[in-house]
């Protein structure tokens, strides 16, 4: 094959490329231009183009026409438009323009607002693709609600936060998730999948609540632990707990006293369980509250 073959291979190749992958950006970057939206990265604004993705995160959460949904940041409706077939749908969506053109699509309830300033209306399931910049706080608010499924988009790295029990990214959301629900990836999502496309990779999650996988003496004493553990990730439990004693305690004293009590008091938060930590947690509740 001569070089010019090969050349004008590569060019039809390239040409074929642009050709199927425009459409799907041609089309949303039309309809962005028709309601005079351009992509916002104060409201994470990254919408999903790839419609296989946005089936596959409707085949999970198993919709039946019983369900009510609740789907925080529609955007322009990628998933809204295929969930409304199946289910009661309601979004929360706070840019205006945005809503001016999600009103229009049919059995769709939508409230106008910022997600962490309203409250949620009650649904079964949360089907969402979340302006990432919120994750955290949504995420709590989520699971403040009684619901059987969340199905749920994140950055890769905060959904391997959420889900690790051990290692590098085992952390104080960790443990706060794997209290509250059980939690995994279903899939990872190449950040070309979106328009505009975000400088990082994102994740699929599930998230279905449970009762605590253990019980603790406090909960608020235990939360508050596992935020001082995780504080200093470096430093031993026992040392933690002594810088901190005064989120605790009036007393130092008390608090010395406490941590020689603690059987993993020489630990680092990485090399404990939850449910050490919720030991950990309880010895402190028996020496503060009388
Ligand atoms: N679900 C869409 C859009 C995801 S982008 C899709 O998958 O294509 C995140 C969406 O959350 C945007 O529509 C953005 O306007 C919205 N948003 C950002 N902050 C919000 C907030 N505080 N409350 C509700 N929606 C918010």
């Amino acid at each position: 094959m001569k070089k010019n073959d090969v050349a004008s291979i590569l060019k039809l190749r390239n040409m074929d490329f642009n050709v199927k992958s425009q459409p799907k950006n041609f089309r949303l970057r039309s309809l962005l231009n028709s309601i005079g939206l351009k992509p916002s990265k104060r409201f994470s604004q990254h919408f999903l183009i790839d419609e296989k993705i946005s089936e596959r995160i409707i085949d999970y959460a198993k919709l039946s026409s019983h369900d009510a949904v609740l789907e925080i940041g529609p955007g322009l409706g990628v998933l809204t438009k295929k969930m409304v077939k199946k289910a009661n749908v309601i979004g929360i969506e706070k840019d205006k323009k945005l809503c001016e053109y999600l009103k229009k699509i049919p059995g769709l309830t939508l409230i106008n607002n910022d997600a962490l300033k309203t409250d949620f209306p009650k649904f079964d399931k949360i089907v969402s693709n979340l302006p990432y910049h919120l994750s955290s706080p949504l995420t709590f608010k989520i699971l403040e609600h009684d619901f059987k499924l969340g199905v749920l988009m994140y950055q890769k790295e905060f959904a391997e936060r959420m889900t690790a029990l051990s290692g590098r990214d085992y952390s104080r959301l960790s443990v706060n998730i794997y209290y509250r629900a059980e939690c995994k990836i279903l899939e990872t999502v190449p950040r070309t999948s979106f328009y505009p496309v975000p400088k990082v990779d994102s994740a699929v999650v599930s998230l279905k609540p449970r009762k605590p996988p253990f019980i603790v003496e406090n909960e608020s004493i235990f939360f508050k632990t596992v935020d001082t553990v995780f504080s200093q990730r470096r430093k031993k439990t026992k040392n933690s707990l002594l810088n901190n004693w005064k989120k605790f305690t009036h007393e130092k004293g008390k608090m010395e006293n406490i941590v020689e009590n603690i059987k993993n008091k020489n630990k680092r938060p990485e090399e404990l369980s939850p449910e050490e930590i919720g030991e950990i947690s309880d010895i402190i509740a028996k020496h503060i509250i009388r």
